[in-house]
């Protein structure tokens, strides 16, 4: 019986020695040396970054500056805008409908300043609203999101109606604020009307995340749920949205992805 037994384990014992082999056995490493391993081209383009982190670095086209709209913007129709610069900002007229680039664009890393009117008027999406438009198709709200309760996914930095931001980083009304949007356009199904990779939006607001990395469902909707099925679409224009609020603008660019 002894016998037996010892001669269980030694078998047992064999398996096992032979598994844990198995399971550390991995690739030499005696005839790799350091270099192998190491990429040098192509060489990583150097960009040179603005002086501060909020200015335009090298690479970025300059879509304004505080002077000239009518460059690099238009009205819906492709009319010069009637939206004002005032104190070197971009400011919305009621009523004039939402600017829109000349440009279009897809994939992006925008920086965006906005300001909501320090003379606090309205509530909930009537106070500070504006918005920016992705690909003239997905909104990240703007607006007065200090002291004013909304619904989560319509507050500032949210992507309207799908999603809150994680965090409200507003500041007072009056004050300058800023977005940092890293924006990854939609890649679509060969059926023309389907996502295979949704659009994903990452947004800081005022250097704090807010967005991480989310997907979006569709383009924005006010009414209605967002829909899956959408109408394949390329680069679009950076839209800027009239709510009938005054809010202002300024030291905005992009760089494209
Ligand atoms: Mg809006």
């Amino acid at each position: 019986m002894k016998r037996i037994i010892a001669s269980g384990l030694v078998l047992l014992s064999v398996a096992y020695i032979a598994k844990a082999q198995q399971i550390v056995q991995k690739p030499s490493n005696d005839k790799i040396t350091p270099d192998m391993t190491e990429v040098w081209d192509p060489e990583v383009r150097i960009v040179q970054p603005g002086i501060k982190d909020s200015d335009a670095p090298s690479d970025a086209i300059v879509l304004f500056n505080g002077t000239d709209v009518n460059k690099e913007w238009e009205d819906s129709k492709g009319e010069p805008t009637k939206w004002l610069i005032q104190d070197g900002a971009l400011v919305c007229v009621k009523g004039s409908g939402i600017i829109k680039t000349k440009r279009k664009f897809g994939s992006c890393q925008l920086h965006i300043e906005w300001k909501t009117p320090s003379e606090v008027q309205g509530d909930s999406q009537g106070r500070g609203n504006s918005g920016v438009f992705l690909q003239e198709q997905y909104e990240v709200q703007v607006l007065d999101s200090y002291n004013n309760r909304t619904y989560r996914h319509g507050q500032a930095g949210s992507l309207y109606k799908q999603h809150a931001p994680l965090v409200n980083a507003s500041r007072k009304p009056g004050e300058w604020q800023a977005y940092d949007i890293i924006y990854t356009a939609p890649v679509f199904g060969s059926d023309s009307i389907t996502y295979l990779v949704p659009p994903k939006v990452t947004v800081f607001h005022n250097g704090v995340l807010i967005q991480n990395n989310v997907s979006l469902r569709g383009p924005t909707v006010y009414i209605g749920v967002p829909e899956y099925f959408v109408k394949k679409h390329g680069p679009g224009s950076l839209f800027l949205q009239d709510h009938g609020n005054p809010v202002a603008y300024r030291n905005i660019w992009i760089r494209e992805l």
